[in-house]
């Protein structure tokens, strides 16, 4: 039975600044995804802190909305059959120096605020997020 599936991929900013989308693009081409939407755009700070709400509580929430709305991001609806854990999987770890080698964060992340990308962590998050950003 097939799962079809989309999930949420945003290439955040330090990826931007350093012109990896296409790169990074391809990788997600490469491991069978499909790039149904997607947009270049510059959040605010306050969407921001409505896309990371969940973290509201957290010790690196401020600087995490600063980061996320410090420059041009690309916000991206990837599909394919269990999109949501395959992409999780293809990230890697949430810190870099964690994430195993090739994953995107083992290759492009700065460091575990600068992790080059975003990926939801659930099917029910997803729908939220690709809502947040491409509903209406
Ligand atoms: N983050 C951070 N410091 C931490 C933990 C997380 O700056 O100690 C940032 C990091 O950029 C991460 C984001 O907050 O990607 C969201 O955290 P989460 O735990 O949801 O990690 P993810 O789902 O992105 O792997
Ligand atoms: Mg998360």
């Amino acid at each position: 039975m097939s799962n079809i599936e989309q999930t949420l991929s945003i290439i955040k900013p330090d990826a931007v600044e350093r012109n990896l989308q296409e790169e990074i693009k391809n990788e997600f081409n490469k491991n069978g995804f499909r790039i149904a939407k997607e947009k270049k755009i510059h959040i605010s700070k306050d969407e921001a802190e409505q896309f990371y709400k969940v973290h509201q509580s957290k010790p690196f929430y401020n600087d995490l909305c600063e980061y996320l709305s410090s420059g041009p991001i690309v916000v991206m609806a990837l599909e394919k059959e269990n999109a949501v854990l395959d992409n999780r999987k293809l990230m890697g770890a949430t810190n870099p120096k964690d994430a195993d080698e090739g994953t995107l964060r083992k290759k492009y992340g700065i460091s575990i605020d600068k992790n080059s990308v975003h990926g939801s962590d659930s099917v029910e998050n997803a729908n939220i997020e690709i809502d947040f950003f491409f509903k209406g």
